[in-house]
């Protein structure tokens, strides 16, 4: 093994999975921090942790970080690399300042990059300033965001007010003369002082030429956009070859379904489209699921009359006036709690019942139905559309004891609510062997 990655959130760690599957990396995800002497987590070049530590308290964040860091140098990780998300979203508390300070310390690390660039998702750094498309990132939504707002575009502040350490800046004047220049303003930005640098990347060239700048760093931070430039590092040193990205995956035979919580835009879209093409369909209504006119049951049962030889699809997919109005009724929490533990019911009774192959559409309904089914670790496979791709649950191996998804070999494709063609629901399924 020789990248290890603490991700501090779900979604935002199979993006990393798959910049690295991309460049060639042999790479599993693992939704817990990872047992040391496990033999199965050998054979990889790259491990991410999905933790949930984006918003939890700091002392948990780095707790977990720290353990999470600790495994995979056991399990001989080269480099470790801290993952946020490209929005970079925290608070003055935290938990990248504090993550980031504690892992540095574990590593012995002097100095570390800062980078959530991902310019092909318009996440752009210039001068110490996050953009998002065409506009500073605190005029961009995330000013709103109701956890995490962001008020300040600056990096280096929002950087600073979080961490004990200095925070410098490596503007894009150097980063553009490429990878030497970049590694002397490294080295004079630890004699300076200095704990962090902001590095400025506006293209994917510049991830690559500050990927090769960092290949010594023991401790990278950033958003995945930076996993671009990190492989090419281990395969010049000859620690490994670069894998063919796949194209296809291997699934067992079964049934298929696709269950949508997301209410995003292009979910719905999704939906419209699956039901176009006649594909059966069962809305799901929060409030039908308040007073008991529906439930898991009576989804199962709508389930069971369906033909098994194609794929189905159960959605609570709604509009924001229909979203709206369900929250007006039952609160916003317990209107998505109820929707993300029927869809989790339904999941688990599908698994047990011989479904092998599982499309889920939510970042929070993926979380709740991944941890219904009791899985610890997904495969990374091929990608269906940008930043969803197919995952195997490693054989039967990767459930916990007792759970549905144990002894249960399973291809999932957990698609963030907001990725995705319209077709997404109809083409999936061709990625499979
Ligand atoms: P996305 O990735 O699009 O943000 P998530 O699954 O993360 O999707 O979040 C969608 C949230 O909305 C979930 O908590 C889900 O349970 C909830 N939800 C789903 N359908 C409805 C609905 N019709 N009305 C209100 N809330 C809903």
């Amino acid at each position: 093994m020789l990248l290890g990655c603490i991700a501090d959130d779900l979604t935002g760690a199979t993006d990393l999975a798959i910049m690295l599957t991309r460049a060639g990396m042999r790479t599993l995800q693992v939704m817990e921090v990872p047992r040391v002497g496990d033999g199965r987590l050998a054979g990889y070049d790259a491990i991410v942790v999905a933790l949930k530590t984006r918003t939890s308290p700091v002392a948990e964040a780095v707790d977990l970080s720290l353990a999470s860091a600790e495994a995979l140098l056991a399990l001989g990780a080269k480099q470790l690399f801290f993952k946020y998300c490209s929005t970079f979203d925290s608070t003055d508390a935290g938990n990248i300042g504090p993550v980031a300070e504690a892992l540095m310390a574990k590593l012995g690390a002097d100095l570390a990059i800062v980078c959530p660039a991902f310019p092909t998702n318009k996440r752009t750094v210039f001068m110490g300033n996050l953009f998002v498309g065409e506009v500073p990132l605190a005029e961009s939504p995330m000013k709103d965001h109701p956890l995490t707002p962001m008020r300040d575009s600056n990096l280096v502040r929002v950087m600073q007010r979080q961490s004990k350490g200095r925070v410098g800046l490596v503007p894009h004047p150097v980063v553009e003369k490429g990878r030497v220049a970049i590694a002397e303003a490294f080295a004079a930005a630890k004699g300076r002082g200095e704990r962090f640098v902001v590095v400025d990347a506006i293209t994917d060239r510049d991830l690559i030429e500050m990927g090769a700048a960092a290949a010594d760093m023991p401790l990278i931070t950033g958003g995945s956009g930076v996993a671009l430039g990190l492989p090419a590092n281990f395969i010049a040193k000859g620690l490994m070859k670069a894998a063919e990205a796949p194209t296809s995956m291997a699934a067992p035979q079964g049934r298929a379904a696709i269950l949508a919580g997301s209410c995003s835009e292009a979910t719905r879209g999704q939906v419209v489209a699956a039901k176009a093409a006649g594909l059966p369909a069962l809305e799901v209504d929060p409030l039908a699921l308040a007073d008991g006119r529906q439930s898991a049951e009576t989804v199962l049962a709508w389930i069971g009359q369906q033909p098994k030889d194609k794929p189905f699809l159960v959605y609570s997919s709604a509009d924001p006036a229909g979203v709206k109005s369900v929250q007006d009724k039952l609160g916003r929490e317990a209107a998505g709690a109820l929707v993300e533990r029927t869809l989790a019911a339904v999941a688990q009774k599908l698994v047990a019942t011989g479904t092998t192959r599982l499309v889920v559409a939510g970042g929070e309904t993926s979380g709740a139905v991944v941890n219904g089914l009791g899985i610890s670790a997904l495969e990374i496979g091929p990608e269906i559309d940008p930043g969803v791709p197919w995952t195997r649950v490693a054989g039967w191996q990767w459930a916990t004891e007792g759970q549905a998804g144990r002894g249960r070999d399973l291809v999932l494709a957990l698609k963030s609510g907001n990725f995705g063609a319209p077709d997404f629901f109809l083409k999936a399924w061709a990625k499979l062997a």
